[in-house]
């Protein structure tokens, strides 16, 4: 075998102490199940902190949004709502939840698309609406009307941005106004001036590029001026979230695998991945071609830092920085980060089932193709991959196939195209039979389904697991936890526990003893304290 390609994932001081809680862990997976989700609801608001300090730093007021469909756990949000952080609801029962977990209206904002129940309970509970289109203004400005409700305070969701003079575009969102139609908006919202106030305008775009974002953060201030101009009070720009996690520890791990990813696809090297899958690259005649469909695992610039970095470049067409930009018209920010805000707020484990080589094979196994039931791959991946793979297996040496009592939608890593290596939590104490060192591995599904693959690529691991062993999926909480979750084949959905720690932040508590844990509903911040005692 070759090097091994790892991708060891980060882990702060916390969640590093629960995953050396072996016993701990193996007692809650043993009494609750596997697949079984744990929650770091402290450690939300330490991440919420660290957002705080930007604001801070650049002198700017404004909320702090979790968007809660990154994880759907109460005891994250009724930990968060032991803070000064809102709130952002994107459907009926997320606005529900949020309600009953504590947080009063003044700290909620619906936003995305919108039924007319979850319009309804957004006025007339008083949460702001960030308005996604000009025929949801009209629907809210009625049912205000209708029920004599107070006038409520809404955003303008706005896309499209483009900037005089600046050749970036921001992309095309199916969300949002329309930028070039913002006047047409506003002629809305004064013929609703009786139902609706305007307190701001604002964006979220799916892209990692600050760039972009400074193009659209910059919209936003030029199209508060419009509507100030327009004889309205808006003061708040809303940036929207995708802030980012870096889920690697090391860098040069991921320049690495991304490296030979890229020369397996062109076939200057051994297949990394099942079935030569290859994450969106292609080999057309020698030249590589698309482009790789992963997140970017290692983000040396995520967070709370990413905002900072933003906040800090230079409006492209006005040219002061951002902040400044926003500072001197005593504008207001708002944020939404959802990922970010759980950065290490959460793992997932599942059990070992079975390890067993699948034979070295010299007849051609069953492609992909014609696997009605593959949810993961485009049919034109599919077909383009068929020959290719088929070509390969049968040549394969075999490998070693780790069963996991879990499938590929209880841990939504690989279903968000993050690729980090779980960590091994083994059954037995160590110093029991020696191990024999590193090995490569693909992780299956319990589901009755080709494609139930927890991983398309080889994983490294320092050792072999066990039937029995845990692996722990770290850093799962945004949207790798409960989003796709579901009972294909009646296999239970996942528990969910919140686990807390005696003794210092940093981890230097006794690892089995010092570990507390209730189920996720149980979670309360004031009963959490009380249990443990440092009130
Ligand atoms: C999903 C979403 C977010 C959160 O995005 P992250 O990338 O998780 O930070 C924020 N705002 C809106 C409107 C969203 O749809």
């Amino acid at each position: 075998m070759d090097v091994p390609l790892y991708l060891e994932p980060r882990l702060e001081s916390r969640l590093a102490s629960l995953l050396r809680a072996r016993t701990f862990l193996h007692t809650l997976a043993g009494g609750l199940g596997s697949p079984l989700n744990v929650v770091l609801p402290d450690r939300m608001a330490e991440n919420l902190a660290a957002f705080r300090a930007v604001y801070r730093r650049h002198y700017l007021s404004g909320g702090i949004f979790f968007a809660h469909k990154a994880n759907r756990s109460s005891a994250l949000v009724r930990r968060l709502a032991a803070t000064e952080a809102a709130v952002d609801v994107a459907s009926l029962g997320e606005l529900q939840h949020a309600l009953g977990s504590g947080f009063v209206p003044d700290r909620v904002m619906a936003t995305g698309p919108k039924n007319p129940e979850f319009l309804w309970l957004a006025a007339r509970s008083g949460t702001t609406v960030n308005i996604d289109s000009p025929v949801e203004l009209d629907e809210l400005a009625a049912l205000v009307r209708d029920y004599g409700l107070p006038r409520t305070r809404i955003l303008l969701r706005l896309s499209g941005f483009c900037t005089p003079g600046v050749r970036l575009l921001t992309r095309q969102s199916r969300f949002g106004t329309a930028e070039a139609e913002l006047d047409g908006l506003l002629k809305s919202v004064e013929r609703h001036r009786d139902a609706v106030e305007l307190t701001g305008v604002g964006y979220h775009l799916d892209t990692t590029s600050p760039a972009e974002k400074a193009v659209a953060l910059e919209g936003c201030v030029k199209a508060l001026d419009t509507c100030r101009a327009r004889g309205f009070t808006p003061r708040a720009v809303d940036i929207g979230g995708g802030f980012g996690t870096d889920y690697l520890a090391d860098g040069a791990q991921w320049q690495r695998y991304t490296t030979e990813l890229t020369n397996a696809a062109l076939g200057t090297r051994p297949p990394m991945t099942w079935r030569r899958h290859t994450y969106g690259l292609r080999n057309e005649n020698g030249t590589l071609r698309g482009a790789l469909a992963l997140y970017p695992a290692h983000r040396p610039t995520a967070g709370a830092q990413y905002l900072d970095a933003l906040l800090s470049l230079p409006a492209p067409s006005l040219g002061r920085p951002l902040a400044t930009l926003l500072l001197e018209n005593l504008y207001e920010l708002h944020t939404e980060p959802g990922r970010a805000l759980v950065d290490q707020c959460g793992v997932t484990l599942a059990r070992v089932l079975e390890v067993r080589r699948t034979e070295a094979t010299d007849r051609t196994e069953p492609s992909d193709r014609g696997e009605s039931t593959d949810r993961r791959e485009s049919t034109d991946d599919r077909a383009d991959n068929a020959d290719r793979a088929e070509a390969a297996d049968r040549t394969g040496p075999g490998h070693l196939l780790v069963r996991l009592d879990a499938n590929a939608d209880d841990i939504g890593l690989e279903e968000h195209g993050v690729l980090v290596d779980p960590v091994l939590v083994p059954r037995a104490a160590p110093g029991g039979a020696p191990d024999a060192g590193p090995v490569t591995c693909y992780l299956a599904g319990n589901l009755c389904l080709e494609a139930d693959m927890i991983t398309r690529r080889a994983v490294h691991l320092p050792s072999a697991p066990h039937p029995g062993d845990l692996l722990a999926f770290a850093n799962t909480a945004g949207y790798c936890m409960d989003f796709s979750a579901d009972e294909a084949q009646q296999q239970p959905v996942a528990r969910k526990v919140a686990v807390w720690q005696d003794g210092p932040a940093d981890g230097t508590g006794r690892e089995d003893t010092s570990w507390h844990w209730c189920l996720d509903e149980q979670y309360w911040p004031h009963v959490n304290r009380r249990r443990k005692g440092s009130a």
